[in-house]
C-alpha cells in the first residue's frame, strides 16, 4: 500500500517572482507561501462541477410549464394532474382536478417613441372627452 503522494506543482522564479504551474500548464505568479495554484479557468471549472446549477443558462422552471408564482397559488394543478396547495403537493387529490389553465404570457411589444406619443395623445383626448361629458 502506497501513500498518495502529495501533489507538487512545477515552479520557477523569474526576476524575483515565483511562478507555479496550474494543472492546465499555465504558469501563474504566486506568493512565497503558495503550495499550489489554480488559474481562474480551473477555479471556474471546479465551481461548475461543484455547483452546476449556478451555470445553467436558463432557469429550469421554464420546462415545467408552470406559471411564475404557481407555488403561491392557493391551488394549482399541473398538466399531470398533480395538485398543489400553495406549492405543497397534495398526493390524495392527484388526478381529481383538471389542470389549471396557464395563460400564455403576452409578448409585450416594445413601443416606439412615436407610438408612446400617439398613445399619450389618445389618452389625453379620452380624458378631455370624459371631462366634457361629465361637465355641464
Ligand atoms: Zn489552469
Amino acid at each position: 500500500m502506497s501513500m498518495k503522494q502529495k501533489q507538487t506543482y512545477p515552479e520557477y522564479t523569474e526576476k524575483g517572482v515565483r511562478y507555479m504551474m496550474c494543472q492546465c500548464g499555465e504558469y501563474i505568479p504566486v506568493d512565497e507561501s503558495a503550495v499550489g495554484v489554480k488559474c481562474s479557468r480551473e477555479v471556474t471549472r471546479k465551481m461548475m462541477i461543484m455547483f452546476p446549477e449556478l451555470h445553467e443558462e436558463k432557469p429550469r422552471r421554464k420546462s415545467t410549464g408552470r406559471p411564475a408564482g404557481w407555488h403561491f397559488m392557493n391551488e394549482f394543478v399541473d398538466a399531470d394532474g398533480n395538485v398543489f396547495h400553495k406549492g405543497k403537493e397534495q398526493p390524495k387529490l392527484k388526478g381529481t382536478l383538471s389542470p389549471t389553465k396557464v395563460k400564455p404570457k403576452k409578448k409585450t411589444k416594445r413601443r416606439t417613441k412615436e407610438q408612446i406619443l400617439i398613445d399619450r395623445h389618445k389618452k389625453k383626448k379620452a380624458a378631455l372627452k370624459k371631462a366634457k361629458l361629465s361637465g355641464n
